[in-house]
């Protein structure tokens, strides 16, 4: 196993991880968190696969307070219908929508990554035999075609991770099909990013529309970045 760390089994249980907690870190934290008390204003919403290996906080080196999260499989965006229901897959339309009009956040971030299993499940020969995730990796269906019709943004990855940066790039699309996204962003209050996590190298990359293609967040998310409001 790489690094001699054998990653099918935990090498910690879950009460010794809040015995360190409790022992060693809510000290520390305590006027952060009494602070935070009685409500938030964080620097940006993340939309991020819900896979144990991105650890969003300790890549942005944000504290408590500081990111808005959503997590699913495959940080999937669902695009507004056309008929105006909202209803299906409601769940990441509405923490977008109250994160932009309730907490005022301007930045919103939808993080793919490498070795993604929703996006092999959505390449896989058979689909899946849980009919919950069937329908929801159909949401990706979209991008598996643009990948299969205009190639990847980069031919030496994997073809799931192909698949990942486009997809990644697509639920950024489709959160502008939401009008309160997009006259947010038209009005330059609100402003959107793609990021894609590669975890073998632990290293966090931005699609570039100058570049197009992804590149170290760093160059992208320079300034002006957009500070709360
Ligand atoms: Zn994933």
């Amino acid at each position: 196993m790489a690094r001699g760390v054998n990653w099918r089994r935990p090498v910690k249980t879950l009460v010794e991880g809040l015995e360190r907690y409790e022992q060693q870190t809510r000290e520390k934290y305590r006027d952060r968190f009494a602070a935070l008390a009685d409500g938030q204003a964080p620097l940006a919403m993340l939309i991020t696969c819900a896979d144990s290996r991105l650890v969003p906080n300790l890549v942005a080196s944000a504290e408590p307070g500081e990111l808005f999260i959503v997590r699913n499989v495959a940080n999937l965006v669902p695009a507004a219908r056309e008929d105006g229901d909202e209803a299906e897959h409601c769940s990441v339309t509405a923490a977008v929508w109250y994160a932009l009009e309730v907490l005022g956040v301007r930045n919103v971030v939808v993080c793919g990554h490498s070795g993604c299993g929703g996006m092999k499940a959505a390449l896989a020969p058979e689909p899946p035999p849980s009919p919950a995730l069937r329908r929801w990796l159909a949401l990706a269906s979209g991008s598996v075609e643009t990948w299969r019709t205009k190639g990847p943004l980069d031919s030496t990855l994997a073809e799931h991770d192909q698949l990942s940066q486009i997809a990644t790039r697509q639920q950024v699309a489709n959160l502008e099909t939401h009008s309160f996204v997009r006259e947010r962003v038209a009005r330059g209050d609100v402003r959107l990013y793609a990021w894609w996590f590669d975890i073998g190298a632990g290293r966090m990359l931005a699609y570039s529309e100058k570049d197009g293609r992804y590149v170290p967040a760093v160059e992208v998310v320079g300034e002006p970045e957009l500070r709360v409001a």
